[in-house]
């Protein structure tokens, strides 16, 4: 153990399961856990009388349950009344267990935090969190009143568990023999010479009833910029330190072309000026022998997949092997097929390896790979694990970067190390980041852009409508299928656990199929095996199944042209910049797409607005911006938020002043401290570079 990192199980009552989601957040140790910051913040330092609070306002009440029941309107459906001495409520929830029915008895006591909805003459919570007042307690004991932090999240991992180990991992700090040393060097800027790291953490986790919190929610505070600071400061000088171990390096020179150049002529389209250009920018790159890192971006639909295949086919056509990596297992297996149906009387040989495979199967790939056999490798992270060894290893590509972190890719060039040779990098991201900040956040990345759609898209026509209206939908939904449409229904988002997410897709693939008999229902899901997952997608592309019932593994990548209607459940629930992606998955053929955002009704106000800009636009830079800007109070309850979410604290875009002063020191550093250098990189980039030596 380094004194840089504590093992969480010093903190009491940390499991083996709960270790496992934890690592999905990217915390591994006691420092990492302190390094995962609140989102927001709610304001709990009041309880409010119900009849006080406005239509959309986010607050506490409490009171005593009058009654409670299941009904079903449309959907099952669990309602708690309570009331206090100003008025009553209705706590509704569609995710719960008889047991917790059971608890909220009548009489009993209880305090809601939740955004309030006017429905018609009744006020109601949706799913607020909820407490039950002790017999000895009153509603507003001190204990309870705070400003509450709200923390990124991960499937099976609730609000409450994660505060409650901050707050554990908080004591471990507040102890003084530990440490957690302050790194930030002396030419940082002045206002934070004086902040300890210890005194900032603990601010920002929780933060006194007396701060100012504005400056909080807007991420303005100078305990939060100190922090923010240090996090720029680390990635500015990942990035360079990558960059410089990278140009040590040769790389195998890339020149022929011939394999693309016939599939490009047997395409039944042509490539788009766009696509050229980057195809161009790309093939400058290959054909000297040092080591390329270029990222290219483009919205969902440019046609990315080709850009890369022209890399991976001239990588091949020159002799070597080139590996593409998806962030799904969906994704990598729609890409693999694609490239071999194109590359089917090439002779070139390419192979799907992701993590499920069997043993025999998985032996035989890999002995495929370090023989040299296979040209092309397409998979997950799984390409990254021990015991993948390729032969000649000339160029990686990874698509999607956005959903693994630029930091963990860029350090997979040591797979395919010979000597001082190092592959070349391709990196592809649909995240609309506005190019001068592209060039911030990803360093000295070489950058292009897919710019243009393939003619003859027509903007996906988007309509936002009320769930109770889930009858009127579904017949839409049959009418269109008869008609010879294909269809995606994405379901609720649940965050609080993975058995409820898992029962909300089957129970609507039931429902669905049931009201739609004469059709054809499949349902696909992150539980199911990589076959079934392959029967399913393969059925779809076929149009044998009309509508596929799906998490959001579809969110990425996913390509079927023939589907061009897409519904959204509780579509209030996405980010903005998610919804965005998921309606990529429609409108990607000359056919008109269209895409039903459904939301639970009432809607706040807030909510509506959010929504309303998907429906106005199309374009992904301008739905990143809004998003970004209507984000802070915000109500996501998605765990992944945007690209720039792989920063702890840094939001780009409230830092600029900062970024430009972390850079220019990290550029000093970088040569002159590297051990300091080192420190830094391990505190706030730490996991995700020792990921590519896996
Ligand atoms: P993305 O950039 O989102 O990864 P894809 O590479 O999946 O987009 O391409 C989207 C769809 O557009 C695919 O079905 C692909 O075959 C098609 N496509 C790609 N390039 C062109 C083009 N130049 N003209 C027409 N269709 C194209
Ligand atoms: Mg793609």
């Amino acid at each position: 153990m380094t004194e840089l990192s504590t093992q969480l199980s010093t903190l009491r009552g940390v499991g083996k399961p709960t270790l496992e989601k934890l690592a999905r957040l990217n915390i591994h140790n006691v420092e990492d856990l302190l390094l995962h910051l609140p989102l927001r913040y709610q304001d709990r330092t009041k309880v409010y009388p119900i009849a006080e609070v406005s239509n959309g306002q986010e607050a506490l009440v409490a009171g005593k349950v009058i009654k409670t029941m299941v009904v079903m309107r449309g959907r099952r459906m669990l309602l708690t009344h309570i009331q206090d001495t100003s008025g009553t409520m209705v706590m509704r929830m569609f995710n719960f267990s008889m047991a917790q029915k059971n608890t909220l008895r009548q009489n009993v006591k209880i305090r809601c935090f939740g955004e309030m909805r006017f429905n018609g003459s009744t006020r109601e919570m949706i799913h607020p969190e909820y407490s039950f007042v002790r017999a000895h307690e009153s509603a507003d004991t001190p204990q309870s009143l705070s400003y509450m932090p709200v923390y990124p999240l991960t499937e099976g991992l609730g609000q409450h568990t994660v505060r409650n180990l901050t707050d554990r991992a908080l004591m471990w700090l507040s102890d003084p023999e530990h440490d957690f040393e302050d790194l930030l060097p002396e030419q940082s800027p002045s206002e934070f010479r004086d902040l300890s790291l210890k005194e900032a953490l603990k601010y920002i986790h929780r933060p006194p009833a007396d701060a100012d919190i504005d400056l909080l929610l807007e991420g303005r505070h100078v305990m939060q910029q100190r922090l923010a600071f240090e996090e720029l400061l680390a990635r500015s000088l990942s990035l360079q330190r990558l960059r410089m171990q990278m140009r040590k390096h040769s790389a195998p020179v890339i020149k022929k072309r011939n394999l693309f150049t016939k599939l490009e002529d047997s395409l039944p389209f042509k490539l788009t000026s766009a696509q050229q250009r980057v195809i161009t920018d790309i093939r400058g790159d290959i054909e000297k022998p040092s080591p390329m890192m270029r990222l290219v971006q483009g919205d969902v639909g440019s046609g990315k997949t080709l850009v890369a295949t022209a890399a991976l086919l001239d990588a091949a056509d020159s002799g070597y092997q080139a590996a593409l990596m998806a962030p799904t297992e969906i994704l990598a297996e729609q890409h693999y097929r694609n490239l071999e149906s194109w590359l089917e009387s090439s002779g070139v040989k390419i192979v799907l390896l992701v993590s499920k495979q069997k043993v025999a199967e998985r032996r035989r790939i890999l002995r495929h790979i370090e023989q040299g056999e296979t040209q092309v490798v397409v998979g997950t992270h799984a390409l990254f694990q021990k015991g993948v060894v390729f032969r000649k290893l000339a160029l990686v590509v990874v698509d999607e970067q956005h959903r693994f972190g630029v930091h963990q890719r860029l350090s997979l060039k040591e797979k395919g190390a010979q000597g001082n040779e190092r592959p070349h990098q391709l990196i592809m991201t649909a995240t609309p980041i506005p190019r001068s900040l592209a060039m911030t956040v990803y360093g000295d990345l070489d950058y292009s852009v897919v710019d243009e759609l393939p003619p003859g898209r027509k903007p996906v026509q988007t309509a936002i409508i009320s769930g109770d209206r889930r009858l009127e939908i579904l017949e839409r939904v049959r009418k269109m299928c008869t008609e010879g449409h294909q269809c995606y229904w994405i379901c609720p988002l649940v965050e609080e656990s993975e058995s409820l997410q898992y029962s909300t897709v089957t129970d609507t693939h039931k429902m669905i199929q049931k009201q739609l008999s004469q059709l054809n229902v499949g349902v696909i899901h992150g539980r199911m095996k990589l076959e079934e997952k392959e029967a399913v997608m393969t059925a779809f592309k076929s149009g044998e199944i009309h509508i596929l019932v799906a998490t959001t593994v579809i969110e990425v990548g996913v390509d079927v042209p023939t589907a061009s209607v897409l519904i959204i459940e509780n579509a209030e629930r996405f980010g903005l910049s998610q919804l965005h992606q998921l309606r990529g998955r429609v409108g990607r053929s000359e056919t008109q797409g269209s895409c039903i955002l459904m939301y639970q009704s009432p809607l706040s106000p807030r909510a509506r607005q959010r929504l309303e800009i998907m429906r106005r636009t199309t374009d992904g830079f301008e739905i990143a911006r809004e998003d970004l800007s209507m984000r802070g109070a915000g109500e996501i309850i998605g765990t992944r938020q945007t690209g720039e979410s792989q920063f702890k604290i840094a939001g780009l875009l409230r830092d600029p002043q900062y970024i430009e002063q972390a850079k220019k020191l990290s550029s000093v550093m970088v040569e002159k401290d590297p051990e300091h250098t080192g420190r830094l990189i391990e505190r706030w980039v730490g996991e995700t570079e020792r990921y590519g030596e896996v």
